[in-house]
């Protein structure tokens, strides 16, 4: 066959693959390890409620309809959590499918998309993909959000303001001040966008929930939040937005398709959203957990950046891709970062307690070997 390229549009060419991690069985088929801690994807280590499983055993009838297009059930049950109209809240196939949906609905050639920096890749790819144009807020010397910087990009009034908060890969936030004199900056020609797919973990009084500071100001926005993290639904794929209003949210509607999520994530997220016990139990072995890793890597001498979410972003002085792979050799998967300025950073997920001592074991074990090299 004719090389396909020159079919395709220049801004789907440039759009590196994604980088998603490493499959327990690819791990497994490459490096001969038996014991994996899968640490580079941000998943909970407890899983999805036991609800769940009463669930599944009703798949059959689940499977064999078409579900409900606009998942009525889970939305109503979002909306009334949130005091909003139902007819705000977007489904998504994750909440990856409505970054995706908001992008084609919004950005034409040329327009800027502002965000954060290191940025969660499929902010950028996703505007690259519509031809727009993406300015780096960068994050400071002590991997903070640069207010100033921020409400400066605010200001210039891009198409989209769209970031994550907690922020990754670093895990910093925007307090409820930092966040109001954001949403102050802007005006109705953008559309912000804050992915909170961490916001369970960081759930407090330094921690807004955007959604009750944008109900009734007068910008248009979304929040997105996911079923992938905190409620342990990575695999069902399932996510959703809340919305400004009934009408831009018709109009995303209509830019996804039709049937973008299916019956059992529908079904499992509305059990999920009934366990808020194993959801808080999520929470609370997440942040337990990362406070003794952190406690630990400090201790080994590691630069981490503050974290709100289930991972922490850690420089490790040195090549992360490197270390990522002497890691792979020992059983565990990490995120190394490739952007640039960050590549001796590694983002690793808050584990179960046995995968997280893996993780330190292995990451003793890998610095040993390499100082032996280095004397040697
Ligand atoms: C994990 C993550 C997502 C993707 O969530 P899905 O619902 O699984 O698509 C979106 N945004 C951010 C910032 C994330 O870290």
């Amino acid at each position: 066959m004719a090389d396909p390229s020159s079919l395709i549009r220049g801004e789907i060419r440039s759009i590196p693959p994604y980088n998603a991690g490493l499959t327990l069985e690819e791990v497994r088929a490459t490096y001969q390890v038996d014991t994996i801690a899968k640490l580079g994807s941000n998943e909970n280590p407890l899983g999805p409620s036991p609800a769940l499983r009463r669930l599944f055993s009703d798949i059959g009838e689940l499977a064999r309809l078409y579900p409900d297009p606009q998942g009525r059930a889970l939305c109503t049950r979002l909306a009334a959590s949130f005091s909003v109209d139902s007819r705000q809240v977007i489904l998504g196939n994750g909440s990856e499918d409505l970054i995706g949906v908001i992008c084609r609905s919004v950005v034409r050639p040329g327009d800027t998309v502002a965000t954060l920096y290191p940025s969660f890749p499929l902010h950028e790819d996703y505007t690259a993909l519509m031809g727009g144009r993406i300015e780096r807020v960068p994050v400071t010397e002590n991997l903070t959000i640069d207010k100033a910087a921020l409400l400066a990009a605010a200001s210039r009034k891009p198409r989209m303001l769209m970031f994550s908060n907690p922020m990754n890969p670093v895990g910093c936030w925007l307090t409820p001040d930092e966040l109001a004199a954001v949403i102050a900056a802007l005006d109705a020609e953008t559309l912000l966008v804050i992915d909170e797919a961490y916001a369970e973990y960081a759930a407090g009084d330094d921690y807004p929930s955007a959604i009750d500071m944008l109900k009734g100001k007068d910008i248009p926005w979304v929040v997105l939040r996911t079923f992938s993290k905190a409620y342990g639904l990575a695999g069902l794929r399932i996510g959703y937005g809340v919305v400004s209003d009934t009408g831009l949210c018709d109009f995303f509607n209509r830019a996804r398709t039709p049937f973008n999520t299916n019956a059992i994530a529908q079904a499992s997220a509305v059990a999920a959203l009934e366990d808020l016990d194993h959801l808080a139990q999520s929470v609370k072995s997440a942040l337990t957990e990362r406070e003794r890793l952190k406690t630990a890597l400090a201790a080994a001498g590691y630069r981490i950046a503050p974290s709100k979410g289930n991972f922490l972003f850690i420089d490790a002085g040195k090549n992360a891709s490197d270390l990522a792979v002497a890691l792979l050799k020992r059983g565990v998967i990490v995120k190394p970062w490739k952007q640039p300025g960050f590549e001796t950073f590694i983002r690793v997920s808050i584990g179960s307690r046995e995968e997280n001592d893996h993780f330190l074991r292995a990451l003793a074990d890998a610095e040993d070997v390499d100082a032996a090299k280095s004397a040697g």
